[in-house]
């Protein structure tokens, strides 16, 4: 029987002048069941507390792992801009980004190189054929090595 429903039922018992040996113990029952009430509610809130405490933490986690993550994002960002510093032969400004190296297709045997750019300012791709370091790269038929 619900805390209402006894209540109820004592003020109709003390309304119709019942007597205090038939109201008395109506009036234990509601303190027992009061007393048990207020002990759930006191294990409730300690659970409610508990769970409080693990959400604010999860909050805490996953926003320190946001921060985390967005500085990784910027730091990158910055690499990314860095590494983007060959004179684009479009836009004339430095922002050409290797973005591959492959043999060149005929002298690749030779040691020639092509690289692959992006211009990060204009967006237009290049490239340029690079000799392997202190080599000087003669077309065939341009004469001999050693004059
Ligand atoms: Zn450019």
């Amino acid at each position: 029987m619900s805390l209402l429903k006894m209540i109820d039922e004592i003020d109709t018992l003390i309304t119709n002048s019942a007597s205090i040996a038939t109201i008395k113990p109506k009036l234990h029952t509601l303190r027992e069941q009061t007393q048990a009430l207020d002990v759930e509610v006191s294990r409730v809130k300690i659970k409610y507390d508990e769970l409080q405490a693990r959400y604010e933490k999860a909050v805490a986690d996953w926003q320190k792992q946001e921060f985390d993550l967005k500085q990784q994002v910027a730091k990158l960002q910055v690499v990314d801009d860095e590494s983007a510093t060959d004179l684009c032969p479009y836009c004339k400004r430095r922002k050409g980004k290797l973005i591959d190296i492959k043999p060149h297709s005929v002298f690749g045997n030779m040691g020639v190189k092509v690289e692959y750019y992006r211009c990060t300012n204009c967006g237009k791709d290049y490239d340029q054929e690079k000799l392997p370091p202190g080599q000087i790269f003669r077309r065939p038929g341009s004469g001999p090595l050693n004059p």
